[in-house]
C-alpha cells in the first residue's frame, strides 16, 4: 500500500493553487518582458505588474498605489520596522512591539537595538496569547515612534485586537505596522478600517508562490527605503520585479478574497473536528492560545508527559506533516518563545503539536489524525516515569 502524505502544516506552507500556476505559466516563457522596458515586452509585464498590485490592494481594502512588492513577509517585516525608525529617528528611538512576534520582527527590533540606538518595549501576552491594550497605552512615551504588533501568531493562531490597536496607535500619533503574514487572505482585513499604516503580507501562505509577498504602505507613510537601486516600485524598493511570481500572488489574491466565507466556514468546521477529536480521545491534553479569535486554521495542541520532536517523528513515520513549538532548527532545543511567553512551564511548551489545517484538507484526513494520534501520544507517554505514576494513581 502507498504510504499516505498527509500535510497538516499550511502555516509554515501552503501548495501554489493550480489557477494560480496556469496564470503564472506563460510570464516564465512568453511575456517575459522586463516591466521597466519601454517596448511592448516591457508594456506587457507592466500591465500583468498593475493588475496584480490591484488585485492585492483589493483583498485588504487599499489603493493600488500602497502596495509595494517584495520579497516576502521577512523583508517587509524588515523594511516596515527599519523604514520607519530611521525615517523618524528626529522625533524618537522608541519602538513597541510584543514578545509572541516572529522572528522576523523580533530580530530586526533587536538589531536596531544592539547597533542603532533604539529603544525596544516587548509587551507580555496573556494565556491565549493576546497583548494587554493597557500596558500597550501607558508604554507609549514621548519618542516613541512606531507600534509594531502581528495580526495573527503563527503558532498559537492567536489574533490580536488589531482595530483597538489601530485607535491607540491613531490617538497617539504613532505609526502602526501589523505583520499579518499568517492573517492577510485566511481572514478579512480592512487596512482603513483598522487604521494600519503598514502591514506585512506574504503569497506562500495563501497558495501563491514562495519569495514573494507585499508591505501595504498607507499613503503618505514617511519611511526609509530599503532595497536601493533603480527606479522600481515607484522609488522605494529596487530591483526587477518578479513577474511571474507577482501575477501568482495576485490571482493567489483575488482567489482568497472572492472564496474568503467558505474558506473561512470550511476551515473552522475542520478545526473544530479536530479540537473534539482529540481532546475526546487523548487525556491530559490542552489546546494552546484563544478558542474565540483564533486563524481558522491554526490548533495548536499541549500534551503532558511527551517531547514534541518525539511526536513529529512518528507522525511523519504515518505520512502526517506537522509542527512543534520548538525552535529546534538552530540545534538547540529551547522551547517556543510563544509558548514561553503564555506562560507555559517549559516541559509543558516541549510537549506541543501545531496541526494546521487549509484549503485541500478533508474530513477524511481529520478522521485518520483522531484515529492515528491517540496511540502514538499513548507510546511516548509510556517512556514518562511521571505519566507511570499518575496513571497507576488513578487505578
Ligand atoms: N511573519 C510571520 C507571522 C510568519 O508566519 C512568517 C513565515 O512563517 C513570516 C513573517 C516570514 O514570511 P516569509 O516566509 O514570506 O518570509
Amino acid at each position: 500500500m502507498e504510504k499516505r502524505r498527509l500535510y497538516m502544516d499550511y502555516s509554515a506552507t501552503t501548495p501554489v493553487k493550480k489557477e494560480v500556476l496556469d496564470e503564472m505559466m506563460p510570464y516564465l516563457t512568453d511575456y517575459f518582458g522586463n516591466a521597466s522596458s519601454f517596448h511592448t515586452f516591457g508594456r506587457e509585464a507592466k500591465n500583468a505588474l498593475d493588475k496584480a498590485r490591484g488585485q492585492v490592494a483589493n483583498l485588504i481594502n487599499a489603493k493600488p498605489n500602497e502596495i509595494y512588492f517584495t520579497a516576502g513577509g521577512t523583508e517587509s517585516d524588515n523594511w516596515a520596522i527599519e523604514g520607519v525608525a530611521y525615517a523618524n529617528k528626529a522625533k524618537g528611538n522608541h519602538i513597541i512591539t510584543s514578545k509572541i512576534e516572529h522572528h522576523a520582527v523580533l530580530h530586526t527590533c533587536e538589531y536596531l537595538e544592539k547597533y542603532h540606538g533604539f529603544e525596544v518595549t516587548y509587551l507580555d501576552v496573556d494565556s491565549e496569547g493576546k497583548v494587554d491594550l493597557k500596558q500597550l497605552e501607558e508604554s507609549i512615551k514621548d519618542t516613541t515612534i512606531l507600534i509594531t504588533i502581528m495580526f495573527a501568531n503563527n503558532e498559537i493562531g492567536t489574533i490580536q485586537p488589531i482595530k483597538e490597536i489601530g485607535e491607540i496607535a491613531k490617538a497617539h500619533k504613532v505609526l502602526f505596522h501589523t505583520d499579518a503574514v499568517q492573517a492577510a487572505g485566511n481572514i478579512n482585513i480592512d487596512v482603513k478600517e483598522l487604521n494600519i499604516d503598514l502591514m506585512s503580507m506574504s503569497s506562500h501562505k495563501i497558495y501563491g508562490p514562495k519569495g514573494i509577498g507585499a508591505l501595504y504602505i498607507k499613503a503618505g507613510t514617511k519611511l526609509h527605503t530599503f532595497v536601493h537601486g533603480g527606479a522600481q516600485e515607484r522609488r522605494r524598493r529596487a530591483g526587477t520585479e518578479n513577474i511571474p511570481s507577482i501575477v501568482g500572488y495576485g490571482k493567489a489574491c483575488e482567489i482568497a478574497k472572492a472564496n474568503m466565507d467558505n474558506h473561512i466556514a470550511s476551515l473552522t468546521k475542520l478545526r473544530g473536528k479536530l479540537i473534539d477529536g482529540i481532546l475526546k480521545n487523548i487525556p491530559y491534553t490542552t489546546v494552546n492560545g484563544s478558542l474565540e479569535n483564533r486563524l481558522p486554521g491554526n490548533v495548536n495542541f499541549g500534551f503532558e508527559f511527551i517531547e514534541g520532536e518525539g511526536i513529529l517523528l512518528m507522525l511523519d513515520m504515518l505520512g502526517i506533516a506537522a509542527s512543534s513549538g520548538s525552535a529546534c532548527t538552530s540545534g538547540s532545543l529551547d522551547p517556543s518563545h510563544v509558548l514561553m511567553a503564555i506562560g507555559l512551564p517549559h516541559e509543558r511548551a516541549h510537549g506541543s503539536l501545531r496541526l494546521t489545517v487549509g484549503d485541500f484538507t478533508t474530513e477524511d484526513d481529520i478522521d485518520y489524525i483522531i484515529e492515528n494520534l491517540p496511540p502514538v501520544i499513548e507510546r511516548l507517554r509510556s517512556m514518562s516515569p511521571l505519566y507511570d505514576q499518575i496513571k497507576n494513581k488513578n487505578k
